[in-house]
């Protein structure tokens, strides 16, 4: 089915589409490019869509989910656990999850050793360590790209910014990028941000919990200019509690660098809120974003963060994700209580997850 498959590929370096043919060569699929473009294909081909922000450790504590629901079986060929997995844990999920998931992955280790089982995953300080925490991302170097650290009052509690001096302290010595999940004051924003680095993730970034990251008019705080400005990469991170119409769509107007779209899939948004990877695609559509910006931040920009070479060179493709754009209505809910009709929906209808074709 899928040989000379008339397709628009998405073209990372340029940033636009190309029309040609999707082919399979020696066992191999390939993209050629076409100069003429007879409009006959609705048909999509991007690189296999990350998702930057999710929670796979399924079957432990309040957010695990199953990994290839929210993966391959939805379009995305690489899926990255938020720090639901730390210290104590990782040995149970490499041994017990991490062989049930056939869609690639790659862990953010939470900088507590619990990882995030429940909400307050820091109560008890001393055993958050930098020393055991790098040791534990050079013995699975493999697996881990990154270290996460949730701060915002639906976490910390008595602990103040200390969990985030530790994890940028544990990132900066293993090399990795740092993801800061932000959320509810205090700590204030301003807090935070001395903590973030160029090629740090800054992950909620568009929540409406109160937090001062942009202004009331859509611009950037001072602390968001400077993030901005230091190579921070945004990332919208939806999940239940995390994503506002208003706020996304008054930032936007200004211009926004291109960011991530992480999903933030959990337990409990893929039944509410977010359900999949396409329909948060759908709405940043919906919302205004430009088809290749999208495409941008599922594809390119995450392959960045992880590190990932030849993550999107169509030519030869290992990895990469098929779909449509229906003009069909889709009815969306952001987390605080705000309702839009968008008029196009994202499908995705095949991908090809390591070498091999799977419908969807
Ligand atoms: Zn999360």
């Amino acid at each position: 089915m899928l040989n000379n498959l008339q397709v628009k590929a998405y073209d990372t370096e340029n940033n636009r589409f190309n029309s040609g043919v999707l082919k399979k060569v020696n066992g191999r699929y390939c993209f050629e490019q076409k100069s003429t473009d007879d409009g006959s294909t609705d048909i999509y081909l991007t690189p296999g869509w990350i998702d930057i922000h999710t929670h796979i450790n399924d079957g432990f504590g309040i957010f695990g989910t199953n990994g290839d629901d929210i993966g391959y079986k939805t379009g995305v060929c690489m899926l990255v656990d938020a720090g639901t997995v730390g210290d104590y844990t990782i040995h149970g999920f490499r041994k017990y999850v991490e062989p049930t998931i056939k869609t690639n992955i790659k862990l953010f280790i939470c900088i507590s050793p619990i990882g995030v089982i429940f909400h307050h995953e820091y109560n008890v300080m001393e055993y958050l360590n930098v020393k055991n925490t790098v040791q534990t991302i050079e013995a699975n170097r493999d697996i881990i790209s990154g270290v996460k650290v949730r701060i915002g009052s639906e976490v910390i509690r008595h602990e103040g910014i200390e969990p985030l001096r530790i994890a940028s302290e544990a990132a900066g010595m293993a090399n990795l990028p740092l993801m800061v999940h932000i959320g509810g004051i205090p700590p204030n924003f301003s807090e935070i941000e001395p903590f973030m680095k160029k090629g740090d993730i800054l992950t909620h970034c568009f929540n409406g919990r109160g937090g001062k990251v942009w202004n009331d008019d859509g611009t950037p705080s001072k602390s968001m200019e400077k993030l901005m400005m230091r190579g921070v990469i945004l990332d919208i991170g939806h999940g239940s509690g995390s994503f506002s119409f208003d706020i996304f769509s008054k930032a936007n107007k200004h211009g926004l660098p291109k960011i991530c779209i992480g999903t933030d899939l959990h337990s409990f948004s893929r039944h509410r809120y977010v359900f999949n990877m396409a329909t948060t695609l759908s709405k940043m559509l919906g919302l205004s974003m430009v088809l290749e910006d999208i495409i941008y931040g599922v594809t390119k920009l995450p392959a960045e963060i992880l590190r990932l070479k030849d993550w999107c060179d169509l030519s030869d493709i290992q990895n990469a994700t098929l779909f449509r754009i229906r003009h069909e209505p889709l009815v969306c809910e952001d987390c605080y209580n705000q309702i839009m009709t968008f008029d196009n929906r994202i499908v995705p209808v095949g991908v090809i997850l390591n070498g091999d074709f799977y419908d969807i």
